[in-house]
């Protein structure tokens, strides 16, 4: 087998979390390029129609599932669709994710509480039902791989644009990555997390004159990255490529957190 062999997702099925735009919908497209069928797991079927056409194009399948990752019944309910159209997910990007731009003293109890329910306990919840399934095969075979959207916002603090629970979310996704490995690393399951820097999507508006400065114009690259270009690493982490990796934070950040 050569090295580029180890890469190949063919004949694997990857579910990614908030896959109709964004990271989300660029990761699936890569995960398909490198040979996966897909699991979209969304919270309005509709908003996936594009992405289904698009991966139609690649030649591989695709199931749509609707779910909100705070909902665990609805989570259940996905990876039971998702297993019975495509088969047991051997891959589960935890990429759906939110954020409040305020001011510490301005954020309400509500609004906390809605990030940690989606960026922590959402992927919490959709890593023990999907742990679950990779765990309990009927074929009795275990194993399988988590990729987890963390954020260099667990390692810096973003400003001028503050937000607290959001930098408090990525950090606690990065120790519950490193937890989850150490646990499932007995059932062939590996865990680890992808830090990125600034990705130009609708969450991070980096070309707003406010944030840019800080954003763009001091980063070392001095600009932000592309949805795509972070493909490539989720298609290394999710593959046999990182056979021996699990509970790693993997940070991509055009060299944002050197300084
Ligand atoms: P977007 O706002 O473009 O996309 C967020 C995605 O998450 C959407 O598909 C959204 O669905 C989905 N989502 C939000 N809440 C829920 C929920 N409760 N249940 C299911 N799906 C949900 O943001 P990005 O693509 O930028 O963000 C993707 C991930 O990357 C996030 O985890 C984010 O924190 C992380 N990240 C982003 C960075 C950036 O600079 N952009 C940097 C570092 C990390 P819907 O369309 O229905 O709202």
């Amino acid at each position: 087998m050569g090295v580029l062999d180890a890469f190949s997702l063919q004949g694997r099925v990857a579910v990614v979390t908030g896959a109709n735009k964004g990271i989300g919908r660029a990761l699936a497209r890569s995960l398909a390029e490198a040979g996966a069928d897909v699991g979209l797991l969304v919270r309005d079927p509709a908003a996936a129609e594009p992405v289904v056409a698009e991966l139609a194009d690649l030649g591989v399948r695709t199931s749509v599932a609707a779910a909100d990752v705070t909902d665990r019944d609805a989570l259940v309910a996905a990876a039971e669709s998702i297993t019975e159209e495509l088969g047991v997910p051997d891959v589960l990007v935890n990429n759906a994710g939110t954020c409040i731009h305020k001011e510490a003293f301005e954020v309400t109890d509500a609004e906390w509480d809605q990030v940690i329910d989606i960026n922590l306990s959402g992927l919490w919840k959709a890593s023990q039902v999907f742990g679950r399934a990779m765990a309990q095969r009927s074929d009795g075979r275990t194993g399988g791989v988590m990729v987890n959207i963390g954020s260099i916002s667990s390692i810096i603090v973003n400003r001028p644009q503050w937000q607290a629970g959001y930098n408090a979310s990525k950090a606690a996704v990065h120790q519950l990555t490193r937890s989850l490995a150490a646990e499932w690393a007995p059932l062939g399951i590996r865990v680890n997390a992808l830090a990125p820097g600034y990705v130009r999507t609708e969450m991070a508006p980096v070309d707003d004159p406010r944030f840019k400065p800080r954003w763009i114009d001091d980063a070392p690259m001095q600009r932000a990255a592309e949805p795509a270009e972070l493909g490539p690493t989720v298609v290394w982490m999710a593959s046999d490529a990182s056979s021996f990796m699990t509970g790693s934070i993997i940070v991509v950040d055009g060299g944002y957190t050197v300084y």
